[in-house]
């Protein structure tokens, strides 16, 4: 490998993990001290990776200097000493044989062959994820409805934001997660986080809401951000959507409400109001157990702001009825006429590093490029001009993520699955039953640059390369486009996405030319594929970023010899993306939960992240650091439900649901609601919190229920 050179400069790119994609400025440098042996898997014998030294970049406005333990942390995973090196074919004893390049791409390339002559274009299934740059979610969905001419495509964002994009959509005609700069938010007298963490998701966010006036959390979890905040408000999980609609309800009673924006800039409110007329403050304490007054104070507290936010996070989108339930939290802020108002907003706190291009270019199962609908026959036929086919070859809409997992293998579903930047095995909800399906496969083929849960189970793996090596572009939380630059040449044997659906696209007879493995042609591409979508990236170029522009779409094209446009920072100020410029009111009422609680499961289980770790762990899980301060899977539970349990700090736990048992280790937290517990979902094995959540989804996102499952708590060894 390339060592680099001390004399380079620093190489300002992001970290590679969540959407605030914090700036981030590479040196040549040894990162912290090896890792010890015993903190790692077992490791093949690997050349450790050429140094970098992380510095944040104090210049980048999110994160403006700051870095969480993550992001310090990033160049280790470059050096991880399991660091896939060479592709894997599985072998006669069941076990991986190192294979060349040709060998595994034959492989791959003829046994999708022999798998679609015989069971036709929809028995091979891609699954990507919300971290790959925009370039190669873009191609993948390329490659799977071109070269595959497969409908079965979808990607682990349909697990993050789904709800919430499903949400803005319907009020807005557009979703954007934050439709305004992250920077604004400093500025706010009020913000109100519904079912968001970023003191431990997102710490650098931290800086910006601690200027803002007072916090509003939502939360059954009192959480560090919980902890900073003016008002807490904590309901029992699977509740906050009644919550929602009684902050509407008192927002209206007490006059609060914006009565001209909602005449001028809004449809539909009449609709709302009579759902939430129904949810007077005291029938909302007996259902969620928030105070009638902690409701009326935390409706104060926006209203009365001269500049209010109302952001959600997966706390109030991952649920059977998320969409509803941000669309109940959007209701509350157009109702107080945020939405389009200068200094005030709603908007979503995008998990995954690319979450918000992750969901615009084409890799998830309904869309198109430009964030279009598939079945749009005006987007079909621009897309097939752009790619060069006949628009009557692209398929038509796939299964949703959950859905098109819990078809692998059976009768009639996919036979093969192509996994790149994904790690269902651990993040998929009901994760027992993926890893069966994933065991039924004809063909798993997974593209990773460490060997994941998922990768441990394929036929062949494919080794890639990781953000420090690569060109490519992300889009943040804020819609606004980031170049990832390249520090590192990539290890001997590592190829990059783009090259390696290249060679199978060519293997099974596509021409070379229509799969570029350049990622600024692809990213050219992808900007004249976008263009008349509302994720219009027409006048974004590799050039107008690296002369650091800050370009934040819709950016479209513009005439030649008439300046570039500047990009949209701000949304909506003048008018809302629906053909009449209005904002929609949704009407929307309160369900419960897929499960109940009973006698066998009379706790509410939800998940969430650490301040440690990052989405399965995959990677975080590789750096020692990180395992120190989380190690295993931890139970947060209330003392005195731990005690009616016969459970005491630090022992070992089962914790069942009617999916499977996890086991984790006591934590005992004082503040937590007596008929919850807490599990982070970033750990492998039987430490997996997905054994426990349930495949119901939201009808309108397709996302599962990941934040609500009836459990009970005993100790290990009593049955
Ligand atoms: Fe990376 Fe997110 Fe941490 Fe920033 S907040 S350093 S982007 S993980």
């Amino acid at each position: 490998p390339s060592s680099p050179d001390p004399e380079e400069p620093a190489v300002a790119t992001h970290c590679p993990y969540c959407a605030l994609q914090c700036g981030t400025r590479l040196q040549p440098g040894a990162p912290p001290g090896p890792p010890p042996p015993s903190a790692v898997p077992a490791a093949p014998a690997a050349e450790p990776a050429p140094p970098l030294r992380v510095e944040p970049d104090a210049d980048f406005p999110v994160n403006q200097g700051g870095l969480c333990h993550k992001g310090w942390t990033a160049p280790a995973v470059l050096r991880a000493p399991d660091r896939l090196r060479t592709p894997l074919v599985r072998d006669r004893a069941g076990g991986h044989a190192p294979a060349s390049w040709d060998t595994a791409l034959h492989t791959v390339a003829s046994r999708l062959a022999e798998i679609r002559a015989a069971h036709g274009p929809d028995s091979v299934a891609v699954f990507g994820g919300g971290g790959l740059t925009n370039e190669k979610a873009y191609l993948l969905g390329k490659f799977a409805r071109v070269a595959l001419g497969t409908r079965m495509i979808d990607y682990n964002g349909r697990f993050c934001m789904s709800s919430a994009a499903a949400a803005g959509v319907a009020a807005f005609g557009l979703d954007r997660g934050l439709p305004f700069p992250v920077t604004d938010l400093a500025e706010a007298d009020t913000v109100l986080l519904a079912g968001a963490n970023p003191a431990e998701t997102m710490p650098p966010l931290m800086r910006h809401l601690n200027k803002a006036g007072a916090l509003v959390v939502i939360d059954p979890r009192r959480t560090p951000t919980a902890e900073r905040a003016a008002l807490h408000l904590a309901p029992a999980p699977g509740t906050d959507l009644a919550l929602a609609l009684g902050l509407l309800h008192i927002a209206v009673t007490e006059g609060r409400h914006d009565e001209e924006y909602v005449r001028t800039r809004s449809v539909g409110f009449r609709a709302a109001w009579r759902r939430a007329a129904g949810w007077w403050p005291e029938r909302v304490e007996l259902l969620t157990g928030v105070p009638a007054s902690a409701q009326r104070e935390a409706v104060r507290l926006l209203s009365e702001a001269r500049r209010a936010y109302v952001l959600t996070g997966r706390g109030a989108e991952q649920h059977s009825k998320g969409t509803d339930t941000v669309a109940a939290f959007v209701n509350f802020a157009l109702a107080l006429g945020l939405p389009g108002r200068p200094g005030s907003g709603y908007g979503c706190l995008t998990g995954q590093g690319n979450g918000q291009g992750g969901r615009e270019h084409g890799q998830k199962a309904d869309q198109l490029p430009g964030y279009r609908h598939i079945t749009d026959p005006g987007a079909r036929a621009h897309v097939a001009g752009v790619w060069g086919v006949d628009p009557d070859s692209l398929p038509g809409p796939g299964l949703s993520a959950a859905e098109l997992l819990g078809a692998l293998g059976t009768d009639g579903g996919p036979r093969a699955l192509l996994v790149f930047g994904s790690n269902p095995v651990v993040s998929a909800p009901d994760a027992e039953r993926v890893q069966r399906r994933l065991a039924e496969l004809d063909l798993l083929v997974v593209a990773d640059f460490v060997p994941s849960e998922t990768a441990t189970m394929a036929d062949v793996v494919l080794p890639v390369t990781q953000w420090a090596e690569e060109e490519g572009t992300l889009t943040n939380l804020e819609g606004r486009v980031l170049r990832r630059r390249r520090a590192l040449a990539p290890p001997p044997g590592v190829r990059g996405d783009l090259a390696v659906l290249r060679e199978l696209a060519v293997r099974l007879g596509e021409p070379a030319d229509r799969f570029p493995d350049d990622p600024r042609r692809v990213f050219d591409e992808l900007r004249r594929a976008s263009h008349g979508g509302t994720a219009d990236y027409g006048g974004i170029s590799y050039e107008r970023l690296d002369a650091g522009e800050a370009l934040h779409w819709p950016c479209p094209a513009t005439p030649d010899g008439t300046p570039p446009h500047p990009g949209t920072p701000r949304l909506f100020l003048d008018r809302f993306a629906h053909p009449d410029g209005k904002a929609r009111f949704q009407n929307v009422d309160h369900r419960e939960p897929a499960d109940a609680r009973d006698d066998r499961f009379p706790l509410w289980a939800t998940t969430g992240r650490q301040l440690a770790h990052y989405q399965s762990g995959a990677q975080t899980r590789r750096v020692p650091e990180l395992v120190r301060a989380a190690p295993e899977t931890t139970v947060e539970i209330h003392p005195d439900t731990a005690a009616r349990a016969g459970l005491a700090e630090g022992e070992l736990a089962r914790v069942r649901s009617a999916r499977g048992a996890v086991l984790a280790r006591v934590r005992l937290v004082a503040t937590l609601r007596t008929d919850t517990v807490f599990l982070p979902f970033h750990f492998p094995g039987h430490g997996r919190a997905n054994l426990l959540t349930g495949t119901a989804l939201d009808p309108r996102s397709r996302m599962p229920e990941f934040k609500v499952s009836a459990v009970s708590v005993e100790p290990v060894g009593s049955e």
